[in-house]
């Protein structure tokens, strides 16, 4: 059997729906690689806009701390 590409997809499969809310920082539109993307959930900040889910990367939330506690909209930053 030549196994070229058929990699096994089972392997410890889960449910994880996670994709759909990837994080991507809205101030600067970075998005966390792969390997970044575990600890993007502990390191930016998270929190809702317009009723969405908006993510702010770790750089941002320091730049715009003060904004973000203020809950400011982010046209004022
Ligand atoms: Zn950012």
């Amino acid at each position: 059997m030549d196994a070229g590409d058929g990699t096994g997809t089972g392997a410890g499969g889960g449910m994880e729906n996670e994709a759909a809310t990837e994080p991507m920082c809205s101030v600067c539109g970075r998005m966390p690689s792969a390997e970044e993307a575990a600890t993007a959930r502990l390191t930016w900040s998270r929190g809702t806009q317009g009723g969405r889910a908006s993510w702010v990367c770790a750089q941002c939330s320091r730049d715009h701390v003060r904004s973000i506690e203020g809950k400011l909209d982010q046209s004022w930053w």
